[in-house]
């Protein structure tokens, strides 16, 4: 069951799911992506054992190079998932998840 709150922002103040980012150790909303500062401890550590961790920004599509470590919006050349830092095929990908990346891609462009 994940721990849910109202949002104590002004304009927002809805009832969701916040997310906490290990990084920072800050607890924000998942709606308006500000901080919610009023957070114990003990919820924060709740929330780190029901991994409500800080969704990954799926707009931007970056994806880690097992080659050169580089983590970055990949390319895709000959239909296939190519490092913009190594230009080496990643292949340590899933065919789902490439696919979903090709398509993604597709629609955002290449211009990032
Ligand atoms: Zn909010
Ligand atoms: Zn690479």
């Amino acid at each position: 069951m994940p721990f849910s709150l109202i949002c104590p922002n002004k304009g927002c103040g809805k009832t969701q799911e916040p997310y906490i980012d290990p990084k920072d150790d800050k607890v924000y909303c998942s709606l308006c992506d500000k901080e919610i500062s009023n957070i114990t401890n003990f919820t924060k550590i709740q929330m780190k054992s029901l991994k409500q961790f800080r969704p990954k920004n799926i707009m931007s599509f970056s994806v880690k190079c097992l080659k050169c470590q580089k983590e970055a919006r990949p390319n895709i050349v000959n239909n296939d998932v190519i490092c913009s830092g190594c230009l080496k095929p990643m292949d340590h990908l899933s065919v789902p998840f490439k696919n979903m990346l090709k398509d993604q891609l597709k629609k955002v462009g290449q211009d990032v």
